[in-house]
């Protein structure tokens, strides 16, 4: 008889906090129950943070002829979470010049991971 792992994980899809549980067959390597969720939401997010857990990226990227010498900068949507610290990383080679506006494309695919960078201010040019 294989053995059936339950793993728990906390949605964080709205205010309600539905306690998730997922139910893993360890010999086949499946999914076999999700449990907890009030919504079909919740549910998408628990197969998504069990099998490929996705994170916003948020980080700054340097900037000058600006007030400030970084730039917030975020993903326009989840990355693949193992590849943060990657992305991260590849965004310390980054050195923009102002003006900058919120929502502009920083980098576009940032490593192929099929989210762009974006902009998560304006930053207005400074005179020096
Ligand atoms: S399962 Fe649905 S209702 Fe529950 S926290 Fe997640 S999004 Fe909200």
């Amino acid at each position: 008889m294989s053995e059936i792992q339950t793993t728990h994980y906390l949605c964080i899809g709205c205010p309600l906090g539905c306690r998730l549980e997922v139910a893993e067959d360890l010999e086949q390597h499946a999914i076999v129950e999700v449990r907890g969720f009030s919504c079909r939401r919740g549910r998408d997010y628990a197969i998504q943070e069990h099998t490929a857990p996705r994170r916003i990226v948020t980080t700054t990227v340097a900037i000058e002829r600006a007030r400030w010498a970084r730039l917030p900068v975020r993903s326009s949507a989840p990355a693949p979470k193992a590849a943060v610290s990657e992305i991260c990383a590849a965004l310390r080679s980054v050195h923009l010049s102002a003006p900058v506006k919120m929502g502009d494309i920083i980098v576009r695919n940032v490593l192929g991971y099929d989210v762009d960078i974006i902009a998560a201010r304006d930053m207005p040019e400074v005179q020096t």
